[in-house]
């Protein structure tokens, strides 16, 4: 039964997803209609019930039926130092009473010896963790959601979730290191006996070189098996090392087979890594692969505001969103940016504004500014409004056309020099009582309606251009 529920999932959910969320699961039994089945741990649960609920019902739907029902089995793991209370719940389904609940006891890690190491000097007891790289000030989107939640999860329990290793991807800048470091530290904060060690391959192939030079390849891989979280940034410099790699192998098998938590990241997906063993990559797919992505506008702007309010500084939100939208791809370039507008804010003694930061931007990143024809500027209202250009420019009168028409001709009264007539020719030669009226209840609307105001901003800033 639950494999064909599987074939269902299947059809509906990513192939990552599916490996991710569903393969993992255990049928237990079916009984009166209702279907228990065992998942790993309670995130796990609450993640199928916000994520997949739809995709768990449609399965339901069609091999047991309408009444059919679906029941949760959350394993506790008596390792678990909060001891959370057990719940189970079932998920958009009528309700059940029944209780059926897994015990499994999760092995004790043991006590890790008195650390001693001193015969090799570059291998030292420091977590080489970021204080300033916290959870607190990674700020979460849609782009990093499934990182940033399997991120605390594993931070919560280390060694102890299904997330082992935990694979963070991602391109230049999007925030692999911040995320990695920060489950590092607070992994130091809720259990401070854990030795969480941070570091990059680079450096971990440089110390292996030197151990081979020096005859303590023993010291070096018993010191990483002393470790009870690794985490190994930038795992795609490994490539083509053969002799760093089969090392790495049997250290991640060690940790991995006691317990310990694994933490890697890496510039592109598992499959995407060449120069890299099999064995190896298989053992990255072990646990969850999260990828993180560029941060979409609203993102930026938290980014922004956040990275400011540190700093204690406070801009207008025209900056604010000029900005967000001149730097999209990387957040390391947006932080850039900050900085060197507040050092130049301060060596000037200027107000952080919209002049300063179009020129602080200018001299950083090659300016994009649009032009600002006819073409271009109603293109940015059909974009904006998603309506096409010939209902634009037509007769519909239809409110929802209205109200982008009547936009656009005030951007174009407002931006081009254009005369009121031309800008009525634009439109299906309307004359130009209509263009100025157009202008008129804009005008009137961004100064009573806080949303249309908004709206106009926003297409000015397309410009690069705030409005007033
Ligand atoms: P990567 O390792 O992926 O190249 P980093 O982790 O070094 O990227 O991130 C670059 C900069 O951007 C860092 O200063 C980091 O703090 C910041 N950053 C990235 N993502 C976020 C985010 N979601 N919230 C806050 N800051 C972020
Ligand atoms: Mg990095």
């Amino acid at each position: 039964l639950w494999l064909k529920c599987l074939e269902i999932i299947r059809e509906d959910v990513s192939s990552q997803s599916f490996s991710t969320w569903f393969a993992p699961i255990v049928p237990l039994k079916f009984q009166n209609n209702t279907l228990t089945i065992q998942v790993p741990s309670q995130f796990f649960y609450e993640w199928l019930e916000e994520n997949y609920v739809a995709v768990l019902r449609k399965a339901i739907d069609h091999t047991i039926g309408k009444r059919g029902m679906l029941e949760y089995s959350i394993v506790v793991d008596k390792g678990d130092r909060k001891n959370p209370p057990i719940t189970f719940n079932l998920p958009t389904l009528p309700s059940s009473n029944s209780n059926h609940m897994q015990q499994q006891t999760v092995q004790q890690a043991p006590a890790r010896n008195p650390f001693q190491f001193k015969d090799l000097d570059s291998l030292e007891l420091d977590s080489y963790l970021i204080p300033k790289y916290t959870f607190d000030k990674f700020i979460e989107g849609d782009c990093n959601r499934l990182g940033r939640a399997a991120g605390m999860a594993v931070a919560n329990k280390p060694g102890l979730t299904s997330f082992n290793p935990l694979m963070i991807y991602g391109g230049v800048g999007l925030g692999k290191t911040h995320l990695i470091q920060a489950i590092g530290n607070q992994i130091k904060e809720e259990f401070p006996e854990k030795f969480v060690l941070y570091v990059s391959t680079e450096k971990f192939t440089n110390q292996f070189v030197n151990a081979i030079r020096n005859n303590s390849i023993e010291t070096f891989t018993n010191f990483y098996l002393q470790v009870d979280v690794l985490i190994i940034d930038d795992v795609q410099f490994l490539s083509g090392k053969e002799k760093t790699q089969e090392t790495f192998f049997n250290i991640f098998n060690h940790l991995h087979q006691s317990g310990k938590q694994i933490i890697l990241s890496s510039d592109r997906a598992p499959r995407d890594l060449a120069g890299m063993e099999d064995r190896l990559l298989s053992r990255f797919k072990w646990g969850l692969t999260a990828d993180l992505q560029q941060p979409d506008f609203e993102t930026r702007i938290a980014i922004i505001q956040k990275k400011l309010q540190d700093d204690g500084i406070q801009i207008n939100f025209d900056v604010l969103e000029y900005l967000a939208h001149s730097i999209q791809t990387n957040v390391r370039e947006l932080e850039g940016v900050i900085i060197s507008l507040m050092a130049q804010a301060s060596l000037t003694r200027k107000e952080i504004d919209l002049e300063l930061a179009k020129s602080t931007l200018k001299s950083i990143v090659n300016d994009q500014e649009k032009e600002l024809s006819v073409d271009n500027i109603l293109e940015a209202v059909t974009t904006h409004f998603d309506v096409d250009m010939l209902t634009l420019k037509g007769k519909c009168r239809k409110k929802e056309n209205v109200f982008p028409r009547q936009v656009a001709m005030y951007m174009l009264k407002e931006l081009t020099n254009l005369p009121l007539k031309s800008i009525g020719y634009h439109f299906g030669g309307r004359d130009h009582s209509t263009v100025i009226h157009a202008v008129q209840s804009i005008s009137e609307a961004i100064e009573s309606d806080k949303s249309v105001e908004k709206t106009v901003k926003k297409l000015f800033n397309r410009f690069n251009l705030a409005l007033n």
